[in-house]
C-alpha cells in the first residue's frame, strides 16, 4: 500500500509538472482577444497594402517601394532593430508599366491578359497577325519553319476552365474533414514518383527559342482553368539565368490570357479565318544587377532577450494583381498579431522577431538564405550550425490564403503537441480545434524545418481569394472576419512561445 500511495504521488506530482509546462496566460488572452477584435486594423493594412502598394514581385521597383512602406509601418506600430536585410542577388528589377490588347479582326474586342515577368515589352504599338501553333514533339517543329515571321503565336493548348470549382467555389472544412486531418499519420504520404521525361517532347524553353528564331513578334499563352483569371509567372528559364538583363531583352515577349479569350482565338484560328490583334507592351527593365531583401523588426526580450521567437510571411508576389490573398492576407496578420503585441507592452522574455520575406515564389529564397546566415543548418556542412542555433525557440508562418485558422500541423514534433494542445483551447470558439501531426509543405516555415528548428504552419480552411498567382486576387475577396482571427491567435501563440522557461522542444530525430 505505502509503495502504491507513493507511486500515485509521483504520478501526480509528474502530471501536475507536465500540464504546467505550457499553461494558458487567460488574462492575456483576454487582452489580445479584446485588442484583436475590438481595435482591429487588419482591415485597413490589407486595403493599404492590396490597393495602394499592389503587387510585389522579388526585387522589383514596386517591392522596394513596398519594403519602404513596411518598414515604416513596424516603427509607426512600435518595433524595433527594424531593418532591410539584403541577401543574394536576384538579377535586375523587373516592372509592367502598361499593357493592352485588342482583337482588331475578325471582331473587336478588349482582350485580358498580362505579361508574363522576366519577358521585354515591345516598341510602340503593334499590329499583328495570329497563328496557332501546336507543338508537341520536335517533329512538329518542321511544320511552322518560315511560317511565323513578324507575328504572334497561340503557343498552349486552349486550357479547360474548371465548372465544378466555379458552380461550388471552396468550402469549409466540415468536422468529419478535420478529425480525418487530426488522425492522418506522420510521414505524409510520398509524393507518386514523376514519369520520366520524354526526350522527344519540345520544352517550353525550346519552343520560344524556336518562336525567337523563326521571327515570331510576340508568343500568347493560356494556362489557367479559372474563370476569367490569368495565371502570371515568370519566363521559363528566368530562374536559371537568375533574372538576368540581357537574357530578359533577348526573349520574346510573353503574354498570358485568360482562358476564355485565349480559346475564342484558338476556336477563330481553327476555322481557318485570319485573326488580327494590336499590342502594347511597356516594361521597364533595371540596369544593374541588385540584390533581394528581406524586412525584418523586433519586439526585444527582457531576461532571455538573446532568444526568439519568430512570426512571419511571404511578402513578395506575382506582379499580374496586389495577390490580396497570397500572400497580402498573411503578411497582414503578421503585422497585426505583433502590433497587438506591441500595443499591449507585453515585455516578452524572449525577442519576437516578425520576418517579412522576399523570394518566396521563386523557391523560399529569402527564409533560406536567413536561416543559413543566422542559425545555420547542422544537416548541410556546407552551412554548419551557427552560435545563435540554440537561441531560437520556433517559427510561426502563414501562407495557405486568408482562410481562418481552423489548428495547426506539427510538423511530424510531437513534442510540441502538449504545448499546442494547450495554447488552442481559448480559441475552440473561433473553430480552432484541430492538431495534425502531418507537415505542411512548399512555404517559408520549410527552410527553419529542415535545419531541425521548430516551424510552423497553421492549418487553415481553404476560402476567399480567386486563388494566388492570378490577375484576380484583391481586397474584395478576402475574408475579413477570418484573418482578424488569425491575428489573434497567432498572437497568443507567439506571446506563449515567447514566455516559457524553456525553447519549445525540438524533434529529436535532427
Ligand atoms: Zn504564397
Amino acid at each position: 500500500m505505502d509503495y502504491m500511495k507513493k507511486s500515485h504521488v509521483i504520478f501526480f506530482a509528474s502530471y501536475l509538472f507536465s500540464q504546467n509546462n505550457f499553461l494558458v496566460d487567460h488574462e492575456m488572452v483576454a487582452k489580445i482577444r479584446e485588442e484583436g477584435f475590438q481595435r482591429s486594423k487588419i482591415a485597413n493594412t490589407l486595403s493599404y497594402m492590396t490597393d495602394v502598394l499592389g503587387a510585389r514581385l522579388t526585387n522589383s521597383d514596386d517591392m522596394r517601394i513596398a519594403q519602404d512602406w513596411a518598414i515604416k509601418e513596424m516603427k509607426r506600430i512600435g518595433l524595433k532593430n527594424t531593418k532591410i536585410e539584403p541577401f543574394m542577388d536576384y538579377g535586375v528589377s523587373w516592372d509592367n508599366e502598361f499593357f493592352s490588347l485588342h482583337l482588331l479582326e475578325p471582331d473587336k474586342q478588349v482582350m485580358v491578359g498580362y505579361p508574363i515577368a522576366h519577358t521585354p515589352g515591345i516598341d510602340g504599338r503593334k499590329q499583328l497577325s495570329v497563328e496557332l501553333v501546336e507543338i508537341k514533339t520536335k517533329g512538329d517543329l518542321n511544320k511552322y519553319k518560315g511560317k511565323l515571321k513578324g507575328k504572334a503565336v497561340l503557343a498552349t493548348p486552349p486550357p479547360k476552365i474548371d465548372l465544378d470549382k466555379y458552380r461550388t467555389g471552396t468550402p469549409r472544412y466540415t468536422e468529419n474533414e478535420l478529425l480525418e486531418l487530426s488522425q492522418k499519420p506522420f510521414p505524409n504520404a510520398p509524393r507518386p514518383p514523376r514519369p520520366p521525361r520524354n526526350p522527344d517532347l519540345v520544352s517550353s524553353i525550346e519552343r520560344n527559342l524556336f518562336f525567337k528564331d523563326q521571327g515570331v513578334v510576340a508568343i500568347l499563352e493560356s494556362s489557367s482553368g479559372w474563370i476569367a483569371a490569368v495565371r502570371g509567372f515568370a519566363r521559363p528559364g528566368a530562374k536559371q539565368d537568375k533574372w538576368g538583363r540581357q537574357e530578359t531583352l533577348d526573349h520574346l515577349p510573353i503574354v498570358a490570357v485568360t482562358p476564355e479569350h485565349y480559346n475564342r482565338m484558338v476556336r477563330i484560328a481553327k476555322r481557318n479565318i485570319p485573326i488580327k490583334i494590336e499590342l502594347e507592351i511597356r516594361t521597364k527593365i533595371g540596369k544593374n544587377r541588385r540584390k533581394a531583401r528581406n524586412i525584418l523588426g523586433e519586439i526585444p526580450g527582457t531576461d532571455k532577450k538573446d532568444e526568439v521567437v519568430m512570426l512571419g510571411a511571404h511578402f513578395d508576389t506575382w506582379h499580374a494583381s496586389p495577390n490580396a490573398s497570397d500572400n497580402t492576407s498573411g503578411v497582414a496578420v503578421m503585422l497585426e498579431a505583433i502590433r497587438i503585441l506591441s500595443v499591449l507592452d507585453i515585455k516578452p522574455r524572449r525577442t519576437i522577431r516578425i520576418a517579412l520575406w522576399s523570394g518566396e515564389e521563386q523557391g523560399l529564397h529569402g527564409s533560406r538564405e536567413y536561416v543559413n546566415k543566422h542559425f545555420g543548418n547542422p544537416n548541410d556542412p556546407k552551412v554548419g550550425q551557427k552560435s545563435s542555433y540554440n537561441k531560437f525557440s520556433a517559427y510561426f508562418n502563414q501562407d495557405y490564403g486568408p482562410g481562418q485558422y481552423r489548428g495547426i500541423y506539427l510538423q511530424g514534433n510531437e513534442h510540441v503537441r502538449q504545448a499546442f494542445s494547450s495554447w488552442m483551447k481559448p480559441f475552440k470558439d473561433l473553430g480552432m480545434t484541430t492538431i495534425s501531426s502531418q507537415s505542411a509543405c512548399c512555404t517559408d516555415h520549410i527552410p527553419f524545418d529542415r535545419s531541425g528548428l521548430p516551424a510552423f504552419q497553421f492549418l487553415q480552411d481553404r476560402v476567399g481569394g480567386t486563388g494566388g498567382h492570378t490577375n484576380l486576387d484583391y481586397y474584395d475577396t478576402i475574408p475579413i472576419e477570418d484573418i482578424k482571427k488569425n491575428a489573434v491567435i497567432v498572437a497568443s501563440f507567439v506571446y506563449h512561445t515567447a514566455m516559457l522557461d524553456k525553447p519549445l522542444p525540438r524533434k529529436k530525430n535532427k
